[in-house]
């Protein structure tokens, strides 16, 4: 245990932008490394924007990412076994009772009905743990509004009250709020409170080396959800942003990284966000997952995004996950990938249209396939489809089966790349791949398989 508290405290805007997810990353890792406490407070001042949804997306991607908040507003638990998380928009009086606090220093007055704070003209020194001292000079630094006119206490003020009603001790964000840390000092001083340490964590930049912007490709933490990434692979790519593991070590368990994670190791430079990267890593998790684990998310992610998979006979399912499992490295390219299974009236691509069936040819290839395969006794194995492959070729003259073998995978599969074919063949079944060959061959001979149609 130790007396360390941070916080994560976004305002909820819709979305949970990479940076964010990050910055509260950053921040759980901190307490779980010291043992300290991780509170999640929601920024919702701004009515305009405060919304269910929005708030939502917030805890989603943080429940997603495995980033467990502590404690609640009353101490106790909040909804479904869960605890915390603190609301601003539910903390009027406590800003109320600071606010008169502040007034009774003399260091406030009013303007035009709003309340202001008179700021210190004397240079301030922000002691970063990431940043070092920065110095801002406050000569012409203007008096602070920190009570609107419609009475609505402003950002830096209810941020400044949160951090020490909640005990804060170390404050972990984006370096666009360092030059908000000088105000909040002043007002920490103001109220007679020693600040937090400060930990300004380095911008995330997008491939161009700009600030990664809302309207980056892959900015929200959703995108990567939705496109099926594993999320311990998106968690652990997320540390590598401003944070390093050393000894060109890149993937890594949680625990260890919650074991090595120490603020004094935070990068001083710019990350930039590297989608290939990315990738890359959900790909080493993507093949060390175990075959329970991945059971478990295809089942859930197609439950989400191709419900009609729950169709298939479970042998069937678990077959074809088995073999496009080996090819490829996220959840949406295994529902794309499942496509041509989930439906008997599956279509065929462009390229197969192109390379294969624009062959005058292709009809009597077909025709062998479909009579190779029904003429077959026993079981489908691998060895069998590849005889057959071997005969239609010999009987077409053709002196290798190379391209009966695509026109075979373009036929049942209507694509020109897939899984394994002759694995892909015996999970099918016999049964299957014969119709299959059937309707592709029906089609073909009436003219329907062009590239024109
Ligand atoms: N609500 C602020 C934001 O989302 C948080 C600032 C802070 O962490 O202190 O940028």
């Amino acid at each position: 245990m130790s007396d360390v508290r941070v916080r994560f405290a976004p305002s909820p805007t819709g979305l949970l932008h990479i940076g964010g997810a990050r910055t509260a990353l950053f921040n759980w890792l901190y307490a779980r490394h010291v043992g300290g406490k991780f509170v999640l407070r929601v920024e919702d001042t701004d009515q305009s924007r405060n919304t269910q949804e929005a708030v939502d997306v917030i805890f989603r991607g943080m429940r997603w990412l495995g980033l467990d908040w502590d404690e609640g507003p009353d101490g106790k638990g909040g909804t479904q076994g869960e605890r915390g998380p603190y609301f601003q928009s539910q903390r009027g009086s406590i800003y109320a009772k600071h606010l008169e606090k502040l007034q009774a220093t003399g260091k406030t007055y009013e303007d035009g009905g709003a309340l202001k704070f008179k700021m210190p003209k004397t240079p301030c020194v922000v002691k970063d743990m990431v940043c070092g001292d920065v110095t801002f000079d406050r000569t012409v630094e203007p008096d602070l509004v920190i009570r609107r006119k419609d009475g609505s206490p402003v950002f830096h003020f209810v941020n400044v009250v949160d951090d020490l009603e909640m005990g804060i001790t170390h404050v972990i964000r984006g370096e666009d709020h360092l030059s908000n840390t000088q105000k909040h000092i002043a007002l920490y001083e103001a109220l007679g409170v020693t600040p937090p340490q400060y930990a300004h964590i380095p911008l995330i930049l997008n491939q161009s080396g700009s600030k990664m912007s809302k309207r980056d490709d892959g900015a929200a933490l959703g995108f990567y959800e939705d496109a099926g990434y594993l999320p311990a692979a998106v968690r652990n790519y997320l540390c590598l942003l401003g944070w390093s593991p050393g000894a060109n070590e890149e993937v890594l368990d949680i625990h260890e990284i919650v074991k090595r994670f120490e603020l004094k190791d935070l990068n001083r430079s710019n990350a930039r966000f590297d989608a290939a990267k990315l990738f890359w890593i959900n790909g080493e998790y993507w093949r060390a997952m175990a075959d329970s684990e991945f059971a478990e998310f295809a089942k859930t992610y197609l439950a989400k995004h191709r419900p009609t998979a729950a169709s298939l006979s479970e042998s069937l399912r678990d077959g074809l996950l088995r073999v496009i499992r080996e090819k490829i490295r996220t959840g949406k390219e295994l529902a794309e990938w499942m496509d041509p299974y989930l439906t008997e009236d599956y279509s065929y691509s462009p390229e197969a249209r192109k390379k294969q069936f624009s062959n005058p040819d292709a009809g009597k290839l077909l025709h062998g396939l479909e009579q190779g395969f029904a003429a077959l006794d026993g079981d489908l194995t691998d060895a069998a489809a590849e005889m057959i492959c071997k005969k239609v070729a010999e009987d077409a003259a053709l002196p290798k089966p190379a391209k009966v073998i695509h026109l075979l995978r373009a036929a049942v599969s209507g694509h020109t790349v897939g899984p394994s074919l002759f694995p892909l063949l015996t999970v099918l079944g016999k049964k299957t791949v014969v119709a299959r060959l059937g309707r592709t061959r029906s089609l073909f001979d009436s003219g329907k398989l062009g590239e024109a149609t």
